[in-house]
């Protein structure tokens, strides 16, 4: 399987980091060693002093496909979760500033902790998912996926142009406004809707 992420999906984030749309989605990948399954911990590294949360919803592709029309794109995903995209700001922050991969900054070990996967016949609309992130009991971001700036079907199809998508892959769909750095001791707590779906504490 792969992690596939998307970057730059929700306008007030792309605000919050002075960043600018580029009209098309920004793509990147972390390697199956940044994921973190079943509420492991997250142990916070060395190299880096400014690591955030970010948390987005996730697709899980069920069924090959590449050059997948939008229209067609929702037969290659049943199951939604939730995720959080580890970002080590102060990498990144020093790569954009070169023009360079965020790979170290995103790709880490334990960068991607994930929920369990369920079926997205259990939401009534997809593009009207609320789902939030709790640091030690208190809200910290929220969201909801009818701000997204690329849908989940434009995204598959979007993606399916440039690589063959897998049984398995994973994609982080971007995340909403109100990203922040973390700390040894926390708690992060993820939420679709009302459902406590993830656990992850900072070690
Ligand atoms: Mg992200």
């Amino acid at each position: 399987m792969r992690i596939f992420a998307i970057g730059r999906n929700y306008a007030e984030h792309i605000r919050e980091l002075n960043n600018e749309s580029l009209g098309e989605p920004v793509i990147f990948m972390k390697p199956d060693t940044a994921l973190l399954k079943n509420d492991e911990a997250f142990y916070y590294p060395e190299f880096s002093k400014d690591i955030h949360f970010e948390v987005e919803i996730l697709l899980k592709i069920s069924q090959e496909g590449k050059y997948i029309q939008e229209k067609f794109a929702h037969k290659y995903y049943q199951e939604v979760g939730i995720g959080i995209d580890f970002t080590a700001r102060d990498l990144q922050q020093k790569a954009k500033e070169k023009g360079l991969p965020w790979l170290l900054a995103k790709g880490f070990n334990g960068s991607a902790p994930v929920s369990e996967f369920v079926p997205k016949s259990q939401f009534t609309d997809l593009n009207n998912l609320n789902f939030s992130l709790e640091v030690d009991g208190t809200q910290r971001q929220n969201g909801n996926t009818s701000l997204m700036l690329f849908k989940f079907d434009f995204i598959i199809s979007y993606l399916s142009t440039y690589f063959t998508l897998k049984k398995g892959d994973i994609i982080f769909t971007g995340t909403p406004k109100g990203v922040g750095a973390i700390q040894k001791g926390e708690t992060l707590t993820a939420y679709i809707e009302d459902r406590k779906m993830l656990t992850c504490e900072v070690k």
